[in-house]
C-alpha cells in the first residue's frame, strides 16, 4: 500500500473545507429537523387511537422531505451539471439531474424508514403511559426547535419522576426513538462526496476522449482530524489508481472495507457513517 505525504499547507487546506462543509450541512440537517419536529409535535398533540400514519399524513411528510433533499442535493450536482467538462448537450444534463433525483429519493426513503420506526416509538409510549400533552407544549416550547423530542416525550411521560425515583424500570421503547439528525447529515456529506466523485469522473472521461489519457491517475484518501486520533488516522494519503479501492481501516475497532470513496455505500456503517475524510484526485504517481 502506498502512502503519500500530504503536506501541512494542504492539510489546513482540507481542514478549512471540512469545517465549511460541516457548517453546510449542520444548517441543512437543522432545517430538516426542525421540520420533522414540527411535524413530530402535531402527532403526538394530535394523538388518536389509530397506530402509525395516515396515507395523507405519509404524503405531506414525503413531498416535504423530497423538497427539502432535493434543495441540498441540486446545489451539489450542480457542480457537475454546470462544469465545462459536461457536454452542453441535454442527455448528460437529464442523466445527471435523474442521479440528482434518485440520491434526494434515497435519502427521504432512508429519513422516512427512521421516522416511521419513530411514530412507532411514540404509539409505544403513548399506548403503555400517559403523556402530558401540555408538559409537552410546554417543553416545545422552552427548547430550540431542532432540539431532540426524545427527551421531551420521556419528560412529558406522567409520573416519569416518581417512576425514576421508584426504581420503576421504563420500558426500552421508551428510548426506541432515534433523532433524524446524524442520519440526515451522514447522506448530506455523503451527497457532496459523491458530486465531487461525479465531477472527477466527468473531467477525466473528457480528458480521455480529447487526449488519449486521464486527467487524474490517482487519488489519496485525506484524512481532516487535527490533533487528536478518530477512526480513519491510519489511512490517511492512502493513495490507490483512479479506478481503484482503498484498503479503509477503521483504526477504533479494526473493521476494514474496500471504499472507491469517503461514505462509499458499499462500506460498512463502521466505515461509511458520517465522515468528513476527504479524497483528492491528481497525476502524481507514487
Ligand atoms: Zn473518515
Amino acid at each position: 500500500m502506498f502512502y503519500r505525504e500530504i503536506p501541512l499547507i494542504k492539510k489546513k487546506f482540507y481542514l478549512m473545507k471540512k469545517a465549511k462543509s460541516k457548517r453546510r450541512n449542520l444548517k441543512a440537517t437543522r432545517r430538516v429537523a426542525v421540520y420533522v419536529n414540527s411535524f413530530i409535535d402535531d402527532y403526538i398533540l394530535n394523538h388518536n387511537d389509530e397506530y402509525g400514519l395516515s396515507f395523507e399524513q405519509q404524503t405531506i411528510l414525503t413531498n416535504n422531505l423530497l423538497q427539502l433533499n432535493s434543495a441540498q442535493v441540486y446545489k451539489d450536482y450542480s457542480r457537475i451539471i454546470n462544469s465545462r467538462y459536461v457536454d452542453t448537450n441535454t442527455l448528460d444534463k437529464i442523466i445527471l439531474r435523474n442521479q440528482a433525483d434518485k440520491k434526494a429519493l434515497s435519502i427521504t426513503t432512508a429519513q422516512l424508514e427512521r421516522i416511521n420506526k419513530n411514530i412507532k416509538a411514540i404509539d409505544d409510549v403513548v399506548t403503555k403511559y400517559e403523556v402530558k400533552v401540555d408538559k409537552y407544549k410546554e417543553l416545545i416550547k422552552k427548547y430550540p426547535q431542532h432540539a431532540s423530542r426524545k427527551g421531551i416525550i420521556t419528560e412529558s411521560i406522567k409520573n416519569i419522576n416518581y417512576m425514576r425515583s421508584s426504581g420503576i424500570n421504563i420500558q426500552p421503547h421508551v428510548f426506541g426513538y432515534n433523532e433524524i439528525s446524524p442520519l440526515t447529515e451522514s447522506l448530506y456529506r455523503q451527497s457532496e462526496v459523491q458530486s465531487k466523485v461525479g465531477l472527477k469522473e466527468a473531467e477525466n472521461e473528457k480528458s480521455l476522449q480529447e487526449n488519449g489519457e486521464l486527467k487524474y491517475a490517482w487519488k489519496t484518501w485525506v484524512w481532516t482530524g487535527s490533533g487528536k486520533t478518530t477512526r480513519h488516522r491510519s489511512n490517511d494519503g492512502q493513495t490507490v489508481a483512479f479506478d481503484d479501492l482503498f484498503e479503509i481501516v477503521n483504526d477504533a475497532t479494526g473493521e476494514v472495507d474496500m471504499m472507491r470513496y469517503p461514505l462509499d455505500p458499499n462500506a460498512s456503517f463502521s466505515n461509511a457513517g458520517i465522515c468528513y475524510c476527504d479524497i483528492e484526485y491528481h497525476n502524481n504517481p507514487p
